[in-house]
């Protein structure tokens, strides 16, 4: 079995507690109008791996990982290569590897991959129908069910919202994002990223429209506001 990569980041910091090695995995069902990494969305061969192989890469850098940190699945969507993702996942947990998964939630069939998973980093795209299909092309039922299924089972979860000028850094969106997150268990930490442009220039590489052509970045100081009207008590 070989799993398509797109690429390893050896002392990710950003993606999960600690320090992380970082597998972005090849293939995406979604289409989110803020993608940077829109070269992750369809699988090719240029970078074919085996689960044991990309373990024992892994597992170089363990002495680093210290009490927090361990491995990243990110993509692309890492449930789009179930096979993949589930051995690499069993093997990372054999070697006493803390896993991480950073998902949309996007694919069915995750049951089997969750037992191996300790931490999921859940990216919310819209918090209904509308919302969803707008920023991502698809529907929003798979991914709820996947926070669904996560809650059933005690999953621990962080929760990550990428804020877009003009879409939804605004203080009524955060009310409402505030009302779907209250309710959830299991919740460690939940992140609002503003969103930036390092991925513009791969779409014209890619001769792939951009979509958000025009939109600024979104200023931090007004996404740490926001972010603070989250976490508040009111
Ligand atoms: S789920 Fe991630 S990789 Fe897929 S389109 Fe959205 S941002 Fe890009």
């Amino acid at each position: 079995m070989v799993g398509h990569i797109d690429s390893i980041e050896t002392m990710g910091l950003v993606d999960g507690p600690g320090i992380r090695v970082v597998v972005f995995l090849q293939g995406c069902p979604l289409r989110c109008l803020f993608c940077h990494n829109p070269e992750t969305w369809c699988i090719d061969d240029k970078f074919l791996i085996t689960p044991e192989d990309l373990v024992r890469h892994i597992y170089k850098y363990r002495n680093y990982f210290g009490t927090d940190g361990g491995v990243t699945f990110s993509g692309g969507e890492p449930l789009f290569q179930h096979d993949f993702l589930l051995e690499c996942l069993r093997l990372c947990k054999k070697m006493g590897i803390h896993t991480c998964l950073d998902t949309a939630g996007s694919c069915t069939g995750y049951e089997d991959i969750l037992e191996y998973v300790d931490l999921v980093m859940w990216d919310v795209k819209g918090l209904d129908e509308v919302g969803y299909k707008k920023m991502t092309g698809q529907d929003i039922g798979i991914s709820l069910k996947f926070l669904d299924y996560c809650q059933s089972i005690g999953k621990k979860m962080w929760i990550r919202q990428v804020i877009v000028p003009g879409i939804n850094d605004n203080f009524e969106y955060i009310k409402r994002l505030k009302e779907f997150i209250h309710p959830l268990k299991n919740i460690e930490k939940v992140e609002l990223l503003p969103y930036h442009l390092y991925g513009v220039s791969k779409y014209e590489k890619l001769g792939i429209p951009y979509k958000l052509e025009g939109v600024p970045p979104m200023d931090e100081a007004k996404c740490n506001e926001l972010y603070e009207e989250l976490i508040s008590k009111n």
